[in-house]
C-alpha cells in the first residue's frame, strides 16, 4: 500500500478527503492506511501531526515504507471516503519552530563553516546544537540576519534533485538519509536536506529570538523561539517586567538600572544592620561578664547571628554560653565554650531534649524540640543557674 503525501504537495493543507486502505487492530488501537494524506509523520526531528479522521481521534502517525500509518482511536472502513483534519495550531507551530531553526543554522552555517549537530523541538523551546563556538557578542547578529530574511518573504522551495545534480548544490546535512535526497532551500539563508514539513514563505516565520547559548560538547547550544512562542514569550517577559517596573517605581526599560542601585542599597542596609546588631551582642555579653555558665533566649535571629552572640558572650561569661532562638516548633540553638568542651553537654541535652546536632569540642550547634521552660529544666538539672 501506498500512501499520496499531500502534506509535501501542499504543506497547507489542513483538510482533505481519502479512501480508506487498510485497517488493522492493534493493542494500541486501530492503524489505518489511506491513499492520501495530509497528517505529517513523525521524522526529520519534527514530531507527527494529530487531528481527526474519519471521526476517530489521530493518536500517533508513523511512515512504515512507502505508507503513512495513522494510530487511530476507532476503526475506519476500508473502501470509505473520510475526511480528514490536521490540528492546525499544532503543525503551524512546529512549521514555525523547524523553519526558524532552518535559518539560524543556515546564517551560522554561512557565518563560521559549522554544522549542525541536531535540534530538538521541545514543548517551550527549541535547541540548536552548533559544531564549534559562536562568540555571544555575534548573537544579536545572527538574529538581525535571520530577522531580516524573514520580512523579506521569500518563497521556500522543496524538490529532489537527481542524484547526479546533487554534487553541485550547497546543502548543509542534517544525517546522512536513505533513499531520494529532498532539499529544502530559503533562498539567501539555507539550503539543506530535509523531509520536514515547512513555511511556504519566510514571513510566515514572523520572529526568531535566540534565548541562551552556552558551552557543549566543541560547540554551543542555542535555545531559541519563533513565530508565536516568540510573541507569548515577548508578551510573558513583558509582563514580568512590568511588575518588576512596578514594583521599582522605574520606567520599563530601566529596571535592570533600578534592580542594581536596589541590590546595592540592600546591601549597604545589610552592613549596617550587621555593624548594629554586633553592638547589641555585645552589650548582652558585657551584661554576662563572669556569671559564668550562661543561658540565653533571643528571639529572630538567623544561624550565623545565634553562632555570633553565643562566641561573644562566651568570650565575658568565663564559662559555656548556650543561645536559643524560637523558630516555629522548634529552638534553634548554639552552645560555645572558649577553652572548654560542650560535646558531652550537647550529646546528653540531644538525648533530653529531642534534639539533633553537633560540633567539635568547644562548639555545639542545632535544635531541640522542647518548650522554654524544659530547655530552662534541663540546664538547671546541669547545675546551671538560670537568670
Ligand atoms: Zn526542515
Amino acid at each position: 500500500m501506498e500512501t499520496r503525501k499531500l502534506y509535501y504537495e501542499d504543506t497547507h493543507i489542513r483538510t482533505f478527503s481519502a479512501t480508506v486502505l487498510g485497517c488493522e487492530e492493534t493493542p494500541d488501537g486501530w492503524e489505518i492506511i489511506l491513499d492520501a494524506t495530509a497528517f505529517y509523520p513523525e521524522g526529520g526531528g519534527q514530531a507527527c501531526d494529530l487531528g481527526i479522521l474519519g471521526g476517530r481521534n489521530v493518536l500517533d502517525v508513523q511512515e512504515r515504507e512507502n505508507a503513512v500509518v495513522h494510530l487511530c482511536d476507532g476503526p475506519l472502513t476500508v473502501g470509505q471516503t473520510v475526511e480528514g483534519a490536521i490540528d492546525w495550531e499544532r503543525r503551524f507551530d512546529l512549521m514555525q519552530q523547524h523553519s526558524g531553526e532552518h535559518m539560524v543554522s543556515g546564517i551560522i552555517h554561512a557565518l563560521y563553516g559549522y554544522q549542525n549537530m541536531g535540534f530538538h523541538i521541545g514543548s517551550e523551546l527549541v535547541t540548536v546544537d552548533v559544531a564549534g563556538p559562536v562568540p555571544g557578542e555575534d548573537l544579536q547578529r545572527i538574529e538581525d540576519l535571520t530577522n531580516a530574511a524573514i520580512w523579506e518573504n521569500r518563497a521556500v522551495k522543496a524538490w529532489y534533485p537527481a542524484p547526479e545534480e546533487l554534487p553541485s548544490i550547497p546543502y548543509r546535512f542534517k544525517k546522512a538519509l536513505e533513499g531520494p535526497v529532498r532539499i529544502v532551500e530559503f533562498p539567501g539563508t539555507d539550503i539543506c536536506a530535509c523531509c520536514g514539513t515547512h513555511v511556504k514563505f519566510t514571513g510566515e516565520v514572523g520572529l526568531v529570538k535566540i534565548l541562551s547559548c552556552v558551552k557543549f560538547r566543541n560547540g554551543v547550544r542555542l535555545e531559541m523561539v519563533s513565530g508565536k512562542r516568540a510573541f507569548d514569550h515577548l508578551r510573558r517577559a513583558y509582563e514580568q517586567n512590568r511588575q518588576v517596573s512596578q514594583a521599582f517605581s522605574a520606567k520599563i526599560m530601566e529596571t535592570g538600572e533600578a534592580a542594581r542601585k536596589m541590590n546595592e542599597a540592600l546591601n549597604g542596609e545589610k552592613f549596617r544592620v550587621t555593624g548594629l546588631q554586633w553592638q547589641l551582642f555585645d552589650h548582652v555579653a558585657a551584661s554576662y561578664r563572669g556569671k559564668g555558665n550562661v543561658l540565653h533566649f533571643a528571639q529572630g535571629l538567623a544561624p550565623a547571628d545565634i553562632r555570633e552572640l553565643a562566641d561573644r558572650i562566651a568570650k565575658t561569661c568565663g564559662g559555656i554560653a548556650a543561645v536559643f532562638c524560637a523558630s516555629a516548633e522548634t529552638y534553634q540553638l548554639c552552645m560555645v565554650s572558649h577553652g572548654g568542651d560542650v560535646k558531652a553537654l550537647g550529646a546528653a541535652m540531644n538525648q533530653a531534649l529531642r534534639g539533633r546536632g553537633g560540633g567539635k569540642p568547644g562548639f555545639f550547634q542545632g535544635s531541640v524540640s522542647a518548650n522554654r521552660e524544659e530547655i530552662q529544666g534541663f540546664f538547671a538539672g546541669c547545675g546551671w543557674e538560670i537568670l
